[in-house]
């Protein structure tokens, strides 16, 4: 549907590359990738007016025609690679904002044990001094505070400390929320964040069957380092546990459908060039080539914020290189870089801190015979008060406090450079809110300054998936 092609050649409107569209020439060719939906062209055709326009840098122009055909301006103009004003685009960004605040969706990242685990990380910014459970007593009140909810879709998350050590709750709890989802028509998906020390094939195989079908878990590089980074509580090391039930999972036939992305927390120490390619070559034999398992590397940050006396925290500036370079050599290894995985599917890689529809929730008492959820927005600040936003009651209402504001700002735009972003949909400001509110900067997200060097990878995953 075009509604002013005819009237733009009478009027002789103007029209420009949308803020979304990332152009750079590769070889001979100009290549145009929309960060809307993905959908990219590339112009060989040096007499091609696109073409033409790029080289010569023209900001606006006039609709173009080939031979008497306006179709392929039709098509630019339909699928919004260009625009006749960048109010548009802004719209249409503000649009996909609102979908992604839309009430119709909830995601609940359910802190099941607290703080509670079986490793004592190095790292760690939790003290694991809160160690509740949920129980029956919380699945019925979470289930309650759910069905208040006209859903289309909902989200369950299980984080820690180490959801799997309250592995009945998550069982019990999604086959609920899979009877309730058939129910109402509600999509329904699940995840966890596990340390994988418990995750042996037989839970694995009943996790899958409630449709916890997506998992991250970590290695922190080859064995030695992994065990000194994450041990068990009493010491001892972990990575052979975890080595081996990944192992195992990976022998699933193909029809069992998850996805596992081995997170690589890693530091100067643990990923020297002989380090990283020892550990990305053992990774690529026992699960390379299956695409069920994809790698997010990245550097270890001061989490804590205590002096680091072990050289185990990296700086920012050396931080950057090495993330750019291990996220490099995952992919020349093979595997799906975790990130762009995020960039090609997800309609946003923003925090979920910063959505009206998500919520951390704890199990926790008011008095000893009052007991309530506890709620908060981002789950790194768990002991800053203003992290606190209300908790679900008894009869399963959400009490919102003050603290509300500073994490749900409402719009997508959050500073005056968001308005003109090529990365403000997958960024929407927020890369993290608690850095926002702690600083009273909205900073950008590295990914930022990697515009080209990105979206190259973005195609390249999307050629070869
Ligand atoms: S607000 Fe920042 S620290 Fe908190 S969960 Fe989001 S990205 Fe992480
Ligand atoms: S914070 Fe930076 S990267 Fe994010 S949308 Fe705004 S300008 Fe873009």
């Amino acid at each position: 549907m075009f509604s002013n092609d005819i009237t733009d050649k009478i009027t002789g409107n103007r029209y420009e590359f949308s803020f979304l569209v990332t152009k750079y020439k590769d070889g001979n060719a100009w290549v145009l990738y929309n960060w809307l939906d993905t959908q990219n062209v590339k112009i060989d055709d040096s007499y091609h007016p696109i073409y033409q326009i790029l080289e010569s840098n023209q900001v606006t122009f006039p609709p173009f025609e080939i031979e008497d055909d306006f179709s392929e301006f039709e098509f630019l103009l339909e699928h919004k690679f260009i625009v006749s004003n960048q109010d548009e685009t802004r719209n249409i960004v503000q649009e996909k904002y609102k979908e992604t605040n839309s009430n119709k969706k909830l995601n609940l990242i359910l802190m099941v044990v607290n703080e509670a685990c079986n490793f004592d990380c190095v790292y760690c910014y939790e003290d694991h001094s809160q160690k509740q459970k949920m129980g029956e007593y919380d699945k019925l009140l979470l289930k309650q505070f759910i069905e208040k909810h006209s859903l289309q879709e909902l989200g369950i998350d299980y984080f820690g400390g180490e959801p799997l050590l309250n592995s009945d709750f998550l069982l019990s709890f999604n086959k609920m929320m899979i009877e309730l989802s058939n129910e109402r028509n509600i999509n329904f998906t699940s995840s966890i964040t596990t340390n994988g020390y418990l995750l042996t094939k037989e839970l694995f195989e009943r996790l899958i069957n409630v449709r916890i079908n997506n998992y991250q878990i970590t290695l922190d590089g080859l064995k030695e380092d992994h065990n000194k980074l994450r041990p068990l509580k009493n010491g001892k090391g972990t990575f052979d546990t975890i080595y081996s039930n990944l192992k195992t999972i990976a022998q699933l036939p193909e029809s069992v459908h998850f996805s596992i992305t081995i997170r690589i927390n890693f530091n100067t120490l643990t990923a020297t060039d002989e380090k990283r390619n020892e550990f990305l070559n053992l990774l690529s034999q026992d699960f390379g080539g299956d695409s069920r398992f994809s790698i997010h590397a990245h550097s270890i940050g001061n989490w804590k914020g205590e002096e680091d006396k072990e050289g185990v925290y990296m700086k920012e500036n050396v931080a950057q290189e090495l993330n750019q370079k291990y996220d490099n050599e995952v992919q020349s290894f093979g595997f799906n870089s975790f990130k762009i995985i995020n960039y090609a599917y997800k309609e946003s890689s923003s925090c979920f801190a910063d959505k009206s529809n998500s919520f951390v929730i704890f199990p926790a008492e008011l008095s000893p015979d009052r007991k309530i959820l506890k709620v908060q927005k981002c789950n790194i600040a768990l002991k800053n008060p203003l992290n606190t936003t209300g908790y679900i009651s008894e009869n399963g209402d959400m009490i919102f406090n003050s603290n509300w504001h500073h994490w749900v700002k409402g719009t997508p735009f959050k500073k005056q450079g968001c308005q003109n972003c090529f990365f403000v949909l997958n960024c929407y400001g927020s890369s993290c809110p608690l850095n926002t509110l702690l600083t009273g900067e909205v900073t950008c997200p590295i990914e930022k300054t990697k515009e080209i060097e990105l979206v190259k990878d973005i195609l390249n995953f999307i050629e070869n998936n």
